[in-house]
């Protein structure tokens, strides 16, 4: 059972892990920015709504999100546990997130934060291409596709996401030190907590998870 939260800025290459920890561990992997990007692009109600706010670098309401996340880790793929990214990001949604597990009789088990400084992440940031078919990401200098402009994995046109230009990082930044940041305490207390250091080479980032995974 792996009940996980990804915790870290933007940048701090939380989906690249959670692409690692899902092969390993076999459990969903929930990411609200990718739910609010596919509807986005099917042009939902949800979608219309996400959009004013994500294409500023702000949050989405926790009332359009809190119920997306419930109903969704509700479902019967989620029985044997999920990998949550990019929720909570703010104390309420944590709250929720740890009454609506309580009433289930369940809990974490455990929060991973990435630590990465400022400079690297608009860098990573700014330079990030996304496929447009599988999500696969990339960076036009550190992680650089073998043809420009398109997915090593599928074939499909990379993109860059709408939020990853430079003021709209910045703001995404800010926002997180303001709003998500607070979280680490409230794990830290809650004893959940694993910290990593989001800079050094990603196999060994994961190795370190790994170890806190099976420590718990
Ligand atoms: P991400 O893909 O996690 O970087 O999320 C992209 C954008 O989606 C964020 O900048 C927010 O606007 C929105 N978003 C994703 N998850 C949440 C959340 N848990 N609470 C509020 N807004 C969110």
């Amino acid at each position: 059972m792996l009940r996980a939260v990804l915790l870290g800025p933007p940048g701090a290459g939380k989906g690249t892990q959670a692409a690692k920890i899902v092969d390993k561990y076999h459990v969903p992997h929930i990411s609200t920015g990718d739910i609010f990007r596919a509807n986005i692009k099917n042009q939902t109600e949800l979608g219309k709504k996400a959009k004013t706010y994500m294409d500023q670098g702000q949050l989405v309401p926790d009332e359009l999100v809190c119920d997306l996340v419930t109903d969704r880790i509700s479902q019967d793929d989620c029985e044997n546990g999920f990998l949550l990214d990019g929720f909570p990001r703010t104390i309420f949604q944590a709250e929720k997130l740890d009454e609506f597990l309580k009433e289930n009789g369940a809990a974490l088990t455990v929060v991973l934060n990435f630590n990465v400084g400022k400079e690297a992440l608009i860098e990573r940031l700014t330079g990030r291409r996304v496929c447009k078919d599988c999500g696969a990401s990339y960076h036009i200098v550190n992680i650089p596709p073998k043809q420009e402009g398109i997915c090593d994995r599928c074939g499909g046109p990379l993109i860059q996401r709408a939020d990853d230009n430079r003021e709209t990082v910045e703001n995404r930044i800010n926002v997180y030190e303001e709003q998500t940041a607070p979280l680490i305490g409230y794990y830290r207390e809650q004893g959940t907590l694993a910290d990593f250091d989001g800079e050094q080479p990603q196999d060994e980032i994961f190795r370190a998870i790994v170890e806190a995974i099976e420590a718990k």
